[in-house]
């Protein structure tokens, strides 16, 4: 049996007049992550780990955000797309431990919806994914409501 750890990390600006997607949810605020894609933090994060723990390279590697095809995309598509690479190589997922980092809105009430949303694409149990909030107590750029950042940890096993 060979498992593999890897590690993701992602950071967004946040503004007016974008939506916010944060693990495949849509959640009502009235800032928005901006970037190429849908800019869902928690999939980009949790997509490098899982690329990391393959060792398949990074998420700008795979998806250049140079690329029109990837243009306001869901990152939904991104982390399947990810699934079938790493499947590729013969790896299914144990199992994820993530954290959001931002100050507001609150990410409780919507983690249920990410957890299934996750696990859906990636074939795995509710309960193989872990999806934890924090602050960062008001301090710095997360603290002022500039942006946020996701950190995502997944286990893969060779099969
Ligand atoms: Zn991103």
């Amino acid at each position: 049996m060979s498992n593999r750890i890897g590690f993701g990390i992602d950071f967004h600006q946040l503004t007016e007049a974008r939506e916010l997607w944060i693990g495949g949810v849509k959640i009502p605020h009235h800032k928005g992550a901006i970037g190429h894609s849908d800019a869902d933090v928690l999939l980009h994060a949790i997509c490098d780990a899982m690329l990391g723990a393959a060792c398949l390279g990074d998420i700008g590697l795979h998806f250049p955000n140079t690329s029109k095809e990837f243009e306001n995309i869901d990152s939904k598509i991104l982390l399947k797309k990810t699934f079938e690479l790493v499947k590729k190589e013969n790896y299914k997922i144990i199992n994820i431990d993530s954290t959001i980092c931002v100050e507001e809105p609150k990410i409780r009430p919507h983690v249920a919806k990410m957890q299934k949303a996750i696990a859906g694409i990636l074939e795995v149990s509710l309960n193989d994914i872990s999806i934890k909030a924090t602050t960062t107590e008001r301090m710095g750029f997360i603290g002022r409501g500039e942006g946020i950042a996701a950190y995502a940890t997944v286990l893969l096993e060779r099969i």
